[in-house]
């Protein structure tokens, strides 16, 4: 079964959300703009012999992300249950509703990206290192460049400088590289930058595209696809991927991949959007669930709301047999 027919029954899916294809494009330049100063290009320009390459490893990535579209790669376990995953939701967002919001109201919340590229720039910023840090580098190009999404002068400054920009973000050098290379690849593929032709593909096809650029993992894939295209996958970041290994929502052994795809197919869609963020929250600031069983007690475990200490103790007397 294609993704794609099931996500577009998804009630979460509303189509006012998406961005209408008629808006202005603020990213348009013309070929020549990336192509002006060779010699500060160069350093990330592709052999013929890399892009080959790339395109076996770009089916590759889809073969693996394709392989569990329609089931969980742990079929006969089975965690969460849609109840779990219900009271989850209500007690997190009990907890930290307020949080989220704060953080969405923020004027660089990738929800209200519009344009595909954006997205991806952001969510390269933001891989493997806290919201904060992706927002200073945000918030450094900006400064720099009069827009983080000035595509044509951050390829005219070249990669060092744009590298010493985004320092403050953490792994500026593996980061604007990444950037770089992708603007390349975008640029040499449709003479410019510009990806919203993607809001018109099906899921699977969507998630095809995404991974043919280098350095785009299954995760900042589902990133985007969430954030901009409104795709809704369930996206596993570390905080997710531990809650869900505590909460006995995945195999102690699975990898980020697997429990991703097993998520995706164990959680009600209407929670999926809120539950991530949540979850997200929830890592980050609650003292149990970052220090494992020695840095207190959680009040939430396994979907199961915990009332009393006594419950806490049954929980955890439990876990240890
Ligand atoms: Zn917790």
């Amino acid at each position: 079964m294609a993704a794609g027919k099931r996500k577009r029954d998804s009630p979460t899916l509303p189509a006012e959300k998406l961005p209408s294809k008629t808006r202005s494009h603020h990213t348009k330049v013309k070929t020549e703009v990336g192509s002006a100063d060779d010699s500060k290009t160069e350093t990330t320009k592709r052999t013929k012999n890399e892009l080959s390459d790339n395109k076996r490893l770009s089916t590759q990535k889809h073969t693996a992300w394709s392989q569990y579209t329609s089931q969980s790669p742990f079929p006969s376990f089975p965690h969460p249950t849609p109840e779990e995953c219900r009271i989850a939701h209500a007690h997190l967002k009990e907890l930290h509703q307020e949080a989220v919001e704060a953080e969405f109201a923020d004027e660089n919340t990738p929800e209200t990206i519009p344009h595909v590229l954006d997205a991806m720039i952001i969510a390269i910023l933001s891989q493997a290192t806290a919201w904060s840090n992706a927002k200073r580098a945000m918030n450094s190009l900006k400064k720099e460049y009069g827009s983080i999404f000035a595509y044509d002068k951050i390829v005219a400054g070249g990669q060092a400088k744009l590298a010493e920009t985004i320092r403050c973000g953490g792994m500026h050098n593996r980061k604007s590289m990444i950037i770089m290379t992708v603007l390349e690849q975008v640029l040499e593929r449709y003479g410019k930058y510009d990806l919203d032709d993607m809001f018109t593909l099906d899921d699977e096809e969507v998630m095809k595209e995404l991974l043919s650029y280098k350095y785009m993992g299954t995760k900042s894939a589902s990133v985007v696809m969430g954030w901009c295209l409104k795709r809704n996958p369930f996206t596993v970041d570390t905080h997710v991927y531990r809650l869900a290994g505590l909460w006995g929502w995945r195999p102690k052994d699975a990898t980020r991949e697997k429990t991703q795809s097993h998520l995706e197919i164990m959680i009600p869609p209407n929670l999926k959007f809120d539950l991530h963020f949540l979850m997200i929250q929830h890592g980050r600031t609650c003292p149990a669930c970052r220090g494992g069983s020695k840095g207190g007690k959680c009040t939430l475990k396994g979907g199961r709301v915990i009332k009393s200490d006594q419950d806490v103790d049954e929980q955890e007397e439990a876990e240890e047999e």
